[in-house]
C-alpha cells in the first residue's frame, strides 16, 4: 500500500550542511517528496510536536533542541513508507543504530540523531497535518 510518512531534518542535520545527502539517500530509497518546507521551530511548537514526550526526563532538552534552528519537514510518498523510512534511519540511538543507516552514519547522540520519522498510520496523518496544509502536497508527482 502507498503510504505517506512525515520526516523531519532535525537542526542538528541543517547545521552539519547535511540536508543535501539525507534527501539523496531518501530518494535512492524510493521514496517520492511530495511536500517540503524550512522552518524555524518555537519552542511551544516544538513541544505540542512532541507532546507524546512530555512527561519524559528528556522532554525540556528535545524541546530546547528542536527549536534550537532551522529543520526541515517534509512528506515522504512510497510504497510501505512508514516502516521502511525508520530501516533507512535507524534506532533513537546512533550507538545502537544499525551500519548504514543515517542515525548511524551522521548523528551525535540520542538526542541529536539528525531526523525523525512518524513511527505509525495514525500518527504520520497527525503529523503531516501539523506542518502541511492540503495544497501545500502535491497529489500527482507526474
Ligand atoms: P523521532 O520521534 O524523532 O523520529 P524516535 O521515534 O526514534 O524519534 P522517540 O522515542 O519518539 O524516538 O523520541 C523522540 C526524540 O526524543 C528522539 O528522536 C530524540 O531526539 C529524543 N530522545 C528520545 N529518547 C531520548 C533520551 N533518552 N535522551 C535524550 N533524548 C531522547
Ligand atoms: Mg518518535
Amino acid at each position: 500500500m502507498v503510504q505517506r510518512t512525515l520526516a523531519i531534518l532535525k537542526p542538528d542535520c541543517v547545521r552539519k550542511n547535511l540536508i543535501g545527502k539525507v534527501i539523496k539517500r531518501f530518494e535512492a530509497e524510493g521514496f517520492k517528496i511530495i511536500g517540503m518546507k524550512l522552518v524555524k521551530l518555537d519552542s511551544n511548537t516544538a513541544g505540542e510536536f512532541y507532546a507524546v514526550h512530555k512527561d519524559k526526563p528528556f522532554f525540556y532538552d528535545l524541546v530546547s533542541f528542536m527549536s534550537s534552528g532551522p529543520c526541515v519537514p517534509m512528506v515522504l510518498e512510497k510504497e510501505n513508507a512508514i516502516e521502511d523510512y525508520r530501516k533507512v534511519i535507524g534506532a533513537t540511538d546512533p550507538g545502537k543504530a544499525d551500519e548504514g543507516t543515517i542515525r548511524k552514519m551522521y548523528a551525535d547522540s540520542k538526542e541529536q540523531n539528525m531526523v525523525h520519522g512518524s513511527d505509525a498510520p495514525d500518527t504520520a496523518e497527525y503529523e503531516i497535518k501539523y506542518f502541511f496544509s492540503s495544497k501545500e502536497l502535491v497529489e500527482n508527482m507526474g
